[in-house]
């Protein structure tokens, strides 16, 4: 009976597309990207990183890929049924995916600490008080990270990066991938 430590299940607004994420995400926060915007129709999106082997889907997705500012493809996943945005990330390609918060079926277990991509972000959709600012999700993922690595006293290896930033895709909006990784 090993501890698998927190456990995070959600899905669309129907419950046709699900899924399932073990551990702690690797970045949780707001991402006022104007691509988090259109898709979602908000002023920001709440997020939280896993990666790919954390987290398992359930259900037909409907799937949009769009441009990434890099060039790269940033893909976005909603339930066919009911048109719920759930995660970002590609299937049996991504190595890590973007669970949309508002998507938990407990959202209190959602602890965001980043703003990321607030250059873009309209004057009412409101930073709450608390988050560090990030114009951009990998400054904000390596600060992070390092900071987590600190506390853990975990070291870095000899290309001076730590086991979660070599995971990095970048992608922690799921939208705007700064490099493609691969
Ligand atoms: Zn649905
Ligand atoms: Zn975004």
């Amino acid at each position: 009976m090993a501890e698998q430590g927190k456990r995070y299940t959600g899905g669309c607004l129907c419950g046709a597309l699900r899924y399932e994420a073990q551990g702690e995400p690797t970045l949780a926060g707001y991402c006022y990207c104007a691509d988090c915007r259109k898709a979602s129709g908000s002023g920001f999106v709440p997020f939280m990183n896993f990666p790919n082997s954390a987290v398992r889907f359930g259900g037909e997705t409907l799937t949009f890929t769009s441009k990434a500012a890099s060039g790269g493809d940033a893909v976005r996943n909603s339930c066919p049924v009911c048109g719920g945005l759930v995660f970002g990330g590609e299937i049996g390609k991504s190595r890590s995916f973007t669970i949309y918060a508002g998507s938990l079926d407990d959202p209190s277990l959602f602890h965001p600490t980043v703003a990321i991509f607030t250059r873009d972000r309209p004057a009412w959709a409101v930073v709450p008080a608390g988050l560090q600012i990030f114009d951009k999700p990998i400054e904000a993922a390596i600060v992070v990270r390092s900071r987590r690595f600190d506390e853990k006293n975990v070291p870095a290896d000899d290309t001076g990066r730590t086991g979660r930033e070599h995971e990095l895709t970048a992608a922690d909006c799921g939208c705007r991938e700064e490099s493609a990784a691969p």
